[in-house]
């Protein structure tokens, strides 16, 4: 009997140690991590001489300053990606306001990635200024470091008009003697004139003509130079914008070199009022805005003195008449549209500047503050 109970104890006690549910009581588990130990998944190995350092953890858990941590993994995975972009900086800022020129200069950008390296010359610009039409545009810059990570940055240009100076009135009874197509044959003798009665005009020039070195003689003797056109060849000049402004800049350069200086007057080959640039509508009313807006005034006139060629007077006394008769009677300022590779543009000064000395006339030269006298654009 004692023995069939030890071996229905046996049995039990085997059955109670193979149970399944054993583990399941209420004993706590031996698979619980130990307090003590902090970030169990970064543990690796133990290390066999334990290190004391400084963890600057940015959880929020407020932890010891001092806290025992296993050593972290000594190298960066080779597929690391930095958590910062590349950063663009915009040379004079996001945002900037220029005045409407014939170019524009992005003043650039520079790039870095996290680590500070150069990404300067990978920054790619997308949009454009046109830098004569006043409005507002957007460029974008971009750059990609060697992670792949891209950044965008957007500048606004604000193209602005020039602000023009005032007019001044200028006194009653002013003439404004103006030649256009020169330098050519008769400036020499024409200068002189001038000189005789010191009286200044102004001279709109054609680049291409050969005797430059005139436009530097009358400009060092008070005259006025304006841009009136470097070939003249109104059937290429008014084709575009750009075509305009070649030929205008090609002119430009040549009264830089014969003066010192550039010109802020000029006068439309043809005249603003010109047909003949009809093949390429509005472009004359789109290039007056333009020019102004660019710091620019154009000046047409407002009594001709019929000197064309088209339109030669008979005599020089007949020139001499029309001058007379096509000044303002009102003492408003007349701007008289002569050529002076016309010699009667030349030979009728002997009789109209005394004239009109005479009679209380004043001649100035044009400048920007000078009466802005416009022909209605037919273009
Ligand atoms: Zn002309």
């Amino acid at each position: 009997m004692k023995m069939i109970r030890r071996t229905v104890l046996f049995i039990l006690c085997m059955l109670i140690a193979l149970c399944p549910f054993a583990a399941c009581d209420n004993k706590p588990q031996e698979a619980a991590a130990p307090a003590s130990t902090p970030e169990p998944t970064l543990a690796p190995s133990p290390s066999p001489t334990p290190a004391v350092i400084v963890v600057p953890t940015p959880t929020a858990t407020p932890t010891p300053t001092h806290t025992e941590t296993p050593e972290p993994s000594p190298t960066p995975t080779p597929t690391h990606v930095p958590m910062t972009e590349p950063v663009i900086t915009l040379t004079e800022g996001d945002s900037l306001v220029v005045n409407a020129a014939f170019t524009f200069e992005d003043p650039g950008a520079t790039a870095k990635d996290y680590l500070g390296m150069d990404l300067t010359d990978r920054i790619t610009v997308e949009g454009t200024v046109v830098p004569y039409l006043v409005g507002e545009y957007d460029l974008t810059y971009a750059v990609t470091d060697d992670y792949g990570q891209r950044t965008e940055v957007r500048r606004t240009v604000s193209v602005v008009p020039v602000e023009l100076p005032e007019v001044i009135d200028p006194p009653p009874k002013t003439i404004y003697l103006t030649f256009d197509d020169g330098p050519a044959t008769f400036t020499d003798r024409l200068l002189d004139k001038l000189k005789l009665y010191n009286v200044k005009a102004t001279f709109f020039i054609v680049g291409k003509m050969s005797r430059k070195e005139l436009i530097r003689r009358a400009f060092e003797e008070g005259h006025s130079i304006g841009v009136h056109s470097y070939t003249h060849e109104l059937d290429k000049i008014y084709a575009s914008e750009e075509a305009f402004f070649a030929d205008f800049l090609a002119t430009e350069e040549v009264i830089k070199e014969q003066t010192g200086q550039y010109t802020t007057i000029f006068r439309f080959p043809g005249g603003s009022a010109n047909t003949a640039s009809l093949y390429n509508p509005g472009i004359i009313t789109r290039l007056a805005k333009i020019m102004e807006d660019m710091g620019y005034r154009y000046f047409d006139w407002n009594a001709s003195a019929g000197d064309a060629e088209s339109s030669i007077p008979a005599s020089i006394f007949e020139y001499y008449s029309t001058l007379r008769r096509i000044l303002k009677e009102d003492g408003s300022p007349t701007i008289i549209l002569q050529h002076d590779p016309n010699i009667y543009s030349t030979r009728a000064l002997d009789d109209f500047i005394p004239w009109a000395l005479e009679n209380g006339y004043t001649f100035l030269p044009l400048d920007m503050t000078s009466p802005v006298i416009h022909s209605k654009i037919s273009n």
